[in-house]
């Protein structure tokens, strides 16, 4: 078995060496508070920098900037970063081709070392990440160690699995010939991630085509550059080859709709809105002149996610994951509970229990971690409220239902509840990405599960019920991706809850599960006559 040396702080690590999800970080513990003030402060004093893009290994400075502002304070920069255009797809293209046969060719046990050295420099900089997300997209610090949490995870669980790829073979040894499997990558691809999870999800994806030996063109969103920035900064620590990974910051319809559309991306690892993805594609289902294979998209996508309570759920449990799944990050999470479903018979219950309990949510500056903070950027604030203008003619106004006036102007909008909504109004059926909750009253269980899957999407959903019988159901019927029982909707952990959504939500990849590395992979059978 091949074991991988890593830096001189971490074990060396095997397809077999256990995976332990990265532990939370207890901020009570006074050395901790500690720790995250001196990475806010030191991070504070980095803010303002400019970055370059990087070309096959060139720094690259464009003529367009992208300007990363704190949405908690707009008037902070938080990074300068290069705004490539469409013309420069041809030459992110060209530098991932060139790297292509070295590092498809390179050992998996070298190519994941890579993912390990990542992981454990990142570990030993976790406070830093912190303090980097609190700033460029208003998360608190819990929010932020979950997602830098989940990044580890993401380099730790994707090295151990192509290890594990690596050594696979054909299920049967037909009589008389020696036979192999073996999973080859697919080429160049474009990776293109969201904001929301900035790190995570932007890391994950770039990892998991990497270390199958594909090489990428990473293009972070233009509300999260820095974060991106930075990690391209540690995987070149950690030893990245030039080509590799091809940081080109830009916009989405320019710079991004180009590589999709190039004849030689053989492959995207899309994570964002419904739009954006079925956009995407489309276009990548067009064969463009030169093109000699099918394109594959790897896409996950929104979601619109219900909790159900019933009639006979623990109250306090169900009320506590509602608001944690609701108004963690604002809601701007693809998983998050954006409409709760309610027994008829506690319902009256469960709302007033309900508004008492978002009333006691406090709103605030990242920094001084609130519960919750700003909306990412002013398209988003102005979008959030008019979704709640559309609520207010749509269901009783229970919580908030208004924007909150900071003197740095940051997006705050206060956390908005509303009761008494049709399973078809609009705050019950399109993606807010926003602290708005829409309670919808159910006649029993099995009304419930319908109204639970009466959206486009089917990504998370959970279902608060002491009942064995109901549970059952819910384990057939309720169609997502990922379903929780007594518990939030919000927080899947890499390994235990492989995550990817159903119709309208993606392809349902499972990101941190045993299958997802398939995705960036062709597997090529050997049989050889003995
Ligand atoms: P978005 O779709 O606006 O942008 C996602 C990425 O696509 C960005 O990098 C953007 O620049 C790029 N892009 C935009 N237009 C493009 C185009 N025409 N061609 C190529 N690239 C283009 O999404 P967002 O606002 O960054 O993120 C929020 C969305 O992501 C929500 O819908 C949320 O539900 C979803 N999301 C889904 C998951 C999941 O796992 N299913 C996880 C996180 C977020």
């Amino acid at each position: 078995m091949a074991t991988v040396e890593t830096t001189h702080l971490s074990t060396p690590r095997t397809a077999e060496t256990p995976f332990v999800n990265e532990p939370f970080v207890d901020f009570t513990q006074p050395e901790n508070e500690r720790a995250m003030r001196d990475a806010l402060a030191r991070v504070e004093s980095m803010l303002g920098l400019e970055y370059d893009n990087v070309i096959g290994g060139k720094r690259l400075k464009t003529e367009g900037k992208i300007v990363s502002v704190n949405p908690a304070r707009p008037a902070q920069v938080i990074g300068t970063h290069q705004r490539a255009e469409a013309d420069l797809a041809e030459q992110a293209v060209q530098a991932a081709l060139a790297a292509f046969p070295a590092w498809s060719r390179t050992a998996t046990t070298e190519r994941a070392a890579l993912l390990f050295r990542a992981a454990d420099l990142i570990r030993e900089r976790k406070f830093e990440f912190h303090a980097w997300l609190v700033f460029e997209v208003g998360k608190n610090w819990a929010e932020a160690d979950a997602d830098v949490g989940e990044t580890i995870d993401f380099l730790e669980f994707y090295g151990r699995q192509a290890l594990k790829l690596d050594a696979a073979t054909t299920p049967i040894q037909f009589p008389g010939e020696r036979n192999r499997l073996r999973y080859l990558p697919l080429g160049v691809g474009a990776v293109i991630p969201p904001w929301n999870f900035p790190f995570a999800i932007m890391a994950g994806m770039t990892a998991a085509a990497i270390v199958c030996g594909n090489t990428v063109i990473l293009k972070p969103s233009v509300d999260a550059p820095t974060i991106a920035a930075r990690f391209f900064a540690l995987l070149e620590e950690a030893g990245l080859p030039d080509g590799v990974v091809n940081l080109c910051q830009g916009d989405g319809p320019g710079f991004g709709s180009a590589v999709v559309a190039h004849p030689q991306t053989r492959f995207v690892a899309f994570t964002g809105s419904k739009a954006v993805g079925l956009e995407i594609h489309e276009s990548a289902a067009k064969t463009q002149p030169g093109q000699i294979f099918i394109k594959r998209t790897i896409l996950e996508m929104g979601g619109k996610d219900s909790i159900i309570v019933a009639d006979d759920a623990n109250l306090d449990a169900a009320i506590e994951g509602v608001v944690a799944s609701a108004f963690g990050f604002n809601g701007q999470k693809c998983s998050a509970c954006s409409r709760v479903i309610v027994d008829a018979r506690i319902y009256d219950t469960f709302c007033d229990r309900l508004q008492s309990r978002v009333d006691r949510i406090k709103t605030g500056d990242p920094v001084e971690n609130f519960y919750t903070g700003p909306v990412i950027s002013p398209k988003s604030h102005k979008k959030v409220l008019s979704y709640i203008e559309i609520g207010k003619g749509e269901g009783r106004l229970l919580n908030g239902g208004k924007a909150i006036e900071t003197a740095e102007g940051g997006y705050y909008i206060a956390p908005t509840v509303f009761a008494d909504v049709s399973p078809t109004a609009r705050i019950a059926q399109e993606e807010i990405f926003g602290p708005v909750l829409a309670v919808i009253k159910a006649k029993d269980f099995d009304d419930a599960l319908g109204i639970a899957n009466s959206t486009e999407y089917g990504l998370t959903g959970s279902v608060y019920s002491t009942s064995e019988e109901k549970l059952d159901r819910a384990r057939e019927d309720f169609h997502v991706g990922n379903l929780y029982f007594n518990r939030k909707c919000t927080g899947a952990m890499v390994g235990a809850h492989p995550f990817g959504g159903f119709n309208m939500s993606g392809t349902d990849s499972k990101a941190g599960g045993p299958d997802y590395l398939l995705l960036f992979t062709q597997a090529k059978s050997i049989a050889e006559k003995r």
